[in-house]
């Protein structure tokens, strides 16, 4: 599949077209940002990293029924996936308090939650991604009461599905963000899976495998991301 115009590029991936109107490949780039982009870094090979890892998650969660973007795999640092229109939502999904979360609540990290809690902020980086509710959704047209229906049940199956995967590897998933796109008028899962979009603690020692160790300087940041790659991929 050769690449064709760049027609997206992110804070770590590139979009490009394709000879197929209806696919794209998404190139998984090094370079690392946190705080809405006030820090900036590169990761070493994070992007060959992250593309495996989420090739791993989007074969595990098509395989228990979620759609998703991802076609097939292409090369260390590039999949072949489904052209979407993203909804402009970050999902966010938390099983224990962790970044914003306790700054918003003045709770510890790491406090158990009761239940799972799902949040919704507005893709926008000029307003920072203000966390907003399912009446900012509907009002502001950003989904149909349809289509956030079936994002929060993707959401909420998604949170089983990777919870019980990890804690076989003696991973506990802290929490997580996703993106979904519209294809062909259905919703599927889209963007990545990946430590820059997940908190992963090793269960036992607590030691945080993601991108906050990029985030808060906690060093070894390319060895975790390893780690859960060796994991995932056991
Ligand atoms: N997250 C993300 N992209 C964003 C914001 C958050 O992938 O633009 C992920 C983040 O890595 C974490 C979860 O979503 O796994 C919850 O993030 P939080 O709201 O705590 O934001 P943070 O404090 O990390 O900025």
């Amino acid at each position: 599949m050769n690449k064709g115009n760049k027609i997206y590029e992110g804070k770590a991936k590139i979009l490009y077209e394709t000879a197929d109107p209806d696919l794209l490949i998404q190139y998984f780039k090094d370079d690392a940002t946190a705080f809405n982009a006030a820090k900036k870094g590169t990761i070493h090979d994070k992007g060959i990293v992250n593309n495996k890892i989420s090739t791993k998650m989007f074969g595990l969660l098509e395989s228990n029924g979620i759609p998703t973007h991802f076609v097939q795999n292409l090369n260390e640092r590039e999949m072949l996936v489904k052209r979407v229109t993203i909804v402009p939502l970050e999902v966010i999904v938390r099983n224990k308090a962790a970044g914003s979360f306790c700054r918003n609540y003045g709770v510890q990290e790491g406090r158990s939650l009761a239940s799972p809690v799902f949040e919704f902020s507005y893709k926008c980086d000029a307003l920072n991604d203000p966390l907003i509710n399912d009446y900012h959704v509907l009002a502001l047209e950003l989904a149909t009461k349809d289509e956030l229906e079936i994002i929060k049940n993707f959401a909420s199956k998604i949170n089983d599905i990777m919870r019980s995967f990890f804690l076989k590897l003696n991973l506990e998933l802290i929490d997580f963000k996703l993106e979904f796109g519209r294809y062909k008028g259905k919703i599927i899962l889209a963007d990545e899976i990946s430590p820059d979009t997940c908190r992963i603690w090793e269960i036992g020692t607590g030691r945080k495998l993601d991108k906050d160790r990029f985030r808060h300087d906690l060093g070894s940041v390319e060895e975790a991301y390893q780690e859960v790659l060796s994991r995932v991929t056991k």
